[in-house]
């Protein structure tokens, strides 16, 4: 009950006060991401100087869990290096996945701990992950190589 609770009020909070909801100037790398089974639509723009995620924003529509992990998402990788933004990305897809189960580990991913529990929730689980496949792919594919 208690964590549900701490749950919606997350997810609630980053849903109608998005921070990272804007356009970002100059991006170096945009991506669309789409989940199709529940009409989530998202566009993420990240800039990234020297290794460095400096900044990030996102466009577009979904459901309220989509559009608070997309925030979520932006809120941890902006000012990180590639590598580390790279790193929670796929904290948050084994966590969701259930493959990291450990607390400390997981604590690294701050607010968006708060989806652990989507990982229950199969119909969900597409909308969660949306955000930070398409950063991850973003990341992997185009500023690595
Ligand atoms: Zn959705």
């Amino acid at each position: 009950m208690e964590l549900k609770a701490v749950y919606n009020e997350l997810v609630n909070d980053h849903n109608m006060h998005p921070n990272n909801k804007r356009k970002i100037e100059d991006p170096t790398v945009t991506m669309r991401g789409v989940n199709p089974s529940c009409g989530d639509d998202i566009t993420l723009e990240l800039k990234v100087e020297d290794g460095v995620v400096t900044d990030g924003g996102f466009s577009g529509s979904g459901c309220a869990i989509s559009q608070a992990s997309t925030d979520m998402m932006l809120d941890e990788i902006i000012g990180r290096p590639v590598e580390e933004a790279k790193h929670l990305c796929e904290l948050f897809l084994g966590m969701i996945k259930g493959t990291i189960t450990d607390d400390e580990e997981l604590s690294e991913l701050e607010d968006a701990i708060a989806l652990r529990d989507i990982s229950h929730m199969p119909a969900r689980v597409k909308c969660a992950v949306l955000a930070w496949h398409t950063a991850d792919d973003m990341i992997k594919c185009r500023i690595t190589k």
